[in-house]
C-alpha cells in the first residue's frame, strides 16, 4: 500500500483505482502527506480522483525536463497545500492544465468536480490564453490589472502564481531565449501581483529565480559577495543581538529577534536604482521584532530609541497607517556604535504573518485574526466599504469582480487600452485616436466581426475597419460609453452640418442670383461687403452657412446684393428661371436635408423643399398640408429634386385593413421581405374584433418599388385594402 491514507478508506462505491507503477504513486505521496495536516479525508479522497482523472488525461504528455506531465500540476497543489489552501483549490491546482492542454471539456469537470472547480480551471486556462509576451508593447501596469479583472475568485490568481512559481522552479529545462522571456515576464508581471496581494516570500522567490535567469552572472557575483560578508558580520550581528534583548528584559519587554538579509533581487535593485555599492546595500544590520501586542510594539520602539539614537526621518509607521497591501510594521533605523546603521521592523505575530503570506494567511492562519485582516485586505483591495466577516462572506468576496469599473482590451498590435465597463468598438476606436473614431466603419473583436454596439470584454483584441469618406453616427450617441468619443462624435457632426450648410446655402444663393443674371463669382465684391456689414457676419461662409441652415432666405438675400434690380422688379420674385438646376436629393441625409416625417416623400414623388430655420432644406409632397402654411411665403420655397444616381431605400408609411386570422401578420410580413423591401415599424389598431388595420413603416427604392409591394400584399389571403398612407 502506497498511499495507506487512501486505499485504507473502504468507500462502498469507490471508482476502480487504475493501477499505476510506484513512481507515479510516489508523485500523489508528498502532496498527500501535506494534505493529511489539514483537509479530511472525504477532500482528500475527492482530490486524489482530480489526480487520476489529470493523470490519465495528461497521459503521455511531458515537461521540458522529460518527467511525465502530471508531476507539474501535482508540484503546483502541493505549493498552494502548502498554504493549506481549500480542498476545492487543491482539486483544481491538480486539474489546471486539463482544459488548456488536453481534450478535457468544461462540462466534464462540472459533473466530476463541481462547477466550483470548474470555473477555477477555467478561469487559469482563460489566464494562459492572453500571452503578456506575445505583445509588442509592454504595459505591465495595465496587464497586471487586466489579469486581475479577468478573475473572478482570487483563488484563480493563487493558482496562477503556484503554476509560475514551480515553472520558474524548473526553468532550467527550457532553452535560454525561452528561460529569458518567461523570467522577464514573471518579474514583470507576476511577481508584482504576488506582491500586490501580499504575499512577499512568493514575490521574493519569484524575483529571485527570475534575476538569476536573466542575469546568471550578476546574480552569481551577488551570491558571491553575501557569503564572504556574511563572516564578518556574525560577530557584530550577535552582539547588537544581545543588546537588544537585554534592553527589553529590562522595560519587562518580550519579543523574537531576528536577524534578516534582503533577498537578492532587492538587493540588486536597490544597487542599481540608487547606484549604491554592494556594502553600503548589503552592509546594514537589518533585525526584525515580532511581539503578541500591538501596544507591545511602540514600548518596544520606546526601548530601542533609547538604546540606540534613531536616525532622523526614517521612523515609519505602517501599523496606524498599513501600506495598501494590508502591510502593517513599525519601521526605525538606529545609529550603532559599530559604524553602520541598525534597520529594525517591529510587529505582532499576525502582522508577521501578514507580511510574509499577504492574502493566503486566509488559508494558513486559522485564527481569527488572520481572517479578519485577509477581509479586511480584500475590502481594500476592492475598494468598498463594506466587510466581510466571516469565512464564507469573504469567499464571497473573493469572487467579486476585482476592477468592475473597467475593461481592458488589446489594440491588434498588443497596445491596452483601458475603457470603461459597457464601451464598444466605437469607444476603442475614440481611444486610440479621433480620426480612427471618426472614419471608423466596422470592427472584429478576436478577428470575428461584430456589431459597432457590441460590449467589450476583458481580453479582447479589437481591430478597426476605417474608410476615409465615412463619417460618424449620430445613432452611435446612443450606445457609447466614453465622453471622448461622445465630444468627438457631437463635435464632428457639427463640423459637417456647417460644412454641408455652406455648401447648400452657396449653391441657393447661386441658384436665387441666377434669376437676376448674376453668379456669386461676378458679384461686386463692395456690394457684398456691405450686406455682410449690414447682417453683421464675418465672412461670406457664414452667411452660406445661415442660409443652408434656413436661417436666412436665399431669394431674400439675394435680392439685397442686387438693389438696382430689386427696385425695378419690385417684390415679385418669380417666375422661377428654368435655366437653374434644382438640388438634388441623394438620401434622407439627417444634415442640412431631411425629407418630412409627415408625408414621407420617396423618389418618384414630386417634392417641394421648404427652407426651415435651423434645420435647413425640409423635403415634403407638394399636396402635403404642412406646406400650405408656406403658400404665401415663396422665398421659403426651394425647387428640389431627386438624385437618379441613388439606390438608397426610404421609409414610407403604408396602412393594410385584414380580417383577423391567426398568422396574417406573419404571412404579411413575408410577403413584404419577399419584394426586397424591410419593415422598420408596425403599428396595430384593432377595429372591431373582426378586422384589423395594420400600419407599416417600410423601406422601399422608390414609387414602382412601393407599387410593387402593396400589389403583393393586396394578394394575400384576408387582405381587403392595402394603400399609402401620411405620416
Ligand atoms: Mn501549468
Amino acid at each position: 500500500m502506497l498511499i495507506p491514507s487512501l486505499r485504507k478508506q473502504n468507500q462502498p462505491n469507490a471508482e476502480p483505482v487504475p493501477s499505476f507503477g510506484p513512481g507515479r504513486e510516489l508523485k500523489f505521496r508528498d502532496l498527500d502527506r501535506l494534505l493529511e495536516t489539514y483537509l479530511s479525508k472525504r477532500e482528500i479522497s475527492t482530490i486524489y480522483r482530480a489526480y487520476i482523472f489529470g493523470y490519465q488525461a495528461h497521459a503521455g504528455q511531458r515537461r521540458a525536463s522529460g518527467e511525465s506531465y502530471i508531476s507539474h500540476p501535482v508540484e503546483v497543489a502541493r505549493i498552494l497545500a502548502g498554504m493549506h489552501m481549500d480542498a476545492e483549490t487543491i482539486t483544481a491546482a491538480i486539474l489546471h492544465d486539463v482544459i488548456e492542454d488536453t481534450p478535457t471539456a468544461k462540462k466534464q469537470l462540472v459533473k466530476g468536480f463541481g462547477k466550483n472547480v470548474a470555473e477555477m480551471v477555467d478561469g487559469v486556462s482563460k489566464l494562459s490564453k492572453v500571452s503578456f509576451s506575445d505583445k509588442a508593447e509592454m504595459q505591465a501596469e495595465s496587464f497586471r490589472k487586466m489579469m486581475m479583472a479577468m478573475t473572478k475568485d482570487i483563488r484563480v490568481i493563487l493558482i496562477k502564481l503556484a503554476d509560475r512559481l514551480h515553472n520558474m522552479r524548473t526553468l532550467g529545462a527550457m532553452r535560454g531565449e525561452k528561460q529569458r522571456r518567461i523570467a522577464t515576464e514573471t518579474l514583470d508581471i507576476y511577481a508584482p501581483i504576488a506582491g500586490r496581494l501580499g504575499m512577499h516570500s512568493f514575490k521574493h522567490e519569484l524575483e529571485d529565480l527570475s534575476f538569476k535567469a536573466i542575469y546568471p552572472k550578476r546574480y552569481a557575483a551577488i551570491e558571491d559577495s553575501i557569503r564572504k560578508s556574511r563572516g564578518n558580520r556574525k560577530g557584530i550581528l550577535k552582539k547588537i543581538e544581545n543588546g537588544i534583548h537585554k534592553r527589553l528584559r529590562q522595560d519587562g519587554l518580550s519579543g523574537k529577534i531576528t536577524s534578516r538579509e534582503k533577498h537578492l533581487y532587492g538587493i540588486y535593485r536597490k544597487m542599481k536604482d540608487k547606484s549604491l555599492s554592494f556594502h553600503e546595500v548589503f552592509d546594514v544590520y537589518a533585525f526584525r521584532i515580532v511581539v503578541g501586542k500591538v501596544d507591545t510594539c511602540y514600548r518596544v520602539l520606546g526601548a530601542l530609541h533609547s538604546l540606540y539614537p534613531p536616525i532622523p526621518g526614517r521612523f515609519k509607521d505602517y501599523i496606524a497607517i498599513p501600506k495598501s497591501n494590508g502591510y502593517q510594521s513599525l519601521h526605525t533605523t538606529l545609529a550603532s556604535p559599530y559604524g553602520v546603521p541598525i534597520e529594525v521592523q517591529i510587529r505582532t505575530d499576525e502582522m508577521d504573518q501578514m507580511a510574509d503570506a499577504g492574502i493566503a494567511a486566509h488559508w494558513l492562519y486559522k485564527t481569527g485574526k488572520a481572517q479578519q485582516q485577509t477581509s479586511k485586505w480584500i475590502t481594500g483591495l476592492l475598494d468598498l466599504q463594506k466587510k466581510a466577516g466571516n469565512t464564507k462572506e469573504f469567499l464571497e468576496s473573493v469572487k467579486v469582480d476585482l476592477f468592475p469599473a473597467e475593461v481592458y482590451v488589446f489594440t491588434p498590435h498588443g497596445k491596452i487600452i483601458v475603457l470603461p465597463r459597457g464601451s464598444t468598438p466605437v469607444d476603442f476606436a475614440y481611444a486610440v485616436h479621433t480620426d480612427i473614431g471618426n472614419t471608423c466603419v466596422a470592427a472584429k473583436i478576436n478577428r470575428q466581426f461584430v456589431p459597432l454596439q457590441t460590449q467589450l470584454r476583458n481580453g479582447n483584441t479589437i481591430e478597426i475597419i476605417t474608410d476615409k469618406h465615412a463619417v460618424p453616427s449620430p445613432a452611435w450617441l446612443n450606445f457609447i460609453a466614453t465622453a471622448k468619443a461622445r465630444y468627438s462624435i457631437r463635435h464632428h457632426l457639427k463640423q459637417l452640418q456647417r460644412r454641408k450648410a455652406r455648401k447648400l446655402g452657396k449653391g441657393l444663393l447661386d441658384k436665387a442670383l441666377g434669376e437676376y443674371n448674376l453668379t456669386w463669382k461676378t458679384l461686386p465684391p463692395e456690394r457684398l461687403a456691405s450686406l455682410l456689414d449690414e447682417l453683421q457676419l464675418n465672412s461670406e461662409e457664414e452667411l452660406f452657412e445661415d442660409v443652408g441652415l434656413g436661417n436666412r432666405m436665399a431669394p431674400l438675400v439675394a435680392r439685397q446684393l442686387t438693389p438696382l434690380i430689386a427696385d425695378t422688379d419690385g417684390e415679385n420674385i418669380g417666375p422661377r428661371n428654368r435655366g437653374v438646376r434644382p438640388i438634388g436629393i441623394k438620401s434622407n441625409e439627417s444634415i442640412v436635408l431631411h425629407l418630412a416625417k409627415c408625408c414621407r416623400p420617396i423618389p418618384g414623388d414630386r417634392i417641394q423643399g421648404i427652407a426651415t430655420a435651423g434645420r435647413g432644406i425640409v423635403i415634403h409632397r407638394p399636396d402635403c398640408h404642412n406646406i400650405s402654411a408656406f403658400r404665401n411665403k415663396p422665398e421659403h420655397l426651394i425647387d428640389v429634386q431627386w438624385d437618379p444616381e441613388s439606390d438608397n431605400l426610404f421609409q414610407v408609411k403604408i396602412r393594410v385593413d385584414t380580417i383577423n386570422r391567426r398568422g396574417v401578420l406573419a404571412t404579411l410580413a413575408s410577403s413584404i421581405a419577399e419584394s426586397d423591401s424591410n419593415i422598420d415599424h408596425v403599428d396595430m389598431d384593432d377595429r372591431d374584433g373582426n378586422t384589423s388595420s395594420l400600419y407599416f413603416i417600410i423601406s422601399v427604392r422608390d414609387t414602382r418599388h412601393l407599387d410593387d409591394v402593396l400589389h403583393r400584399i393586396r394578394n394575400v389571403e384576408f387582405v381587403l385594402y392595402a394603400s399609402r398612407v401620411d405620416g
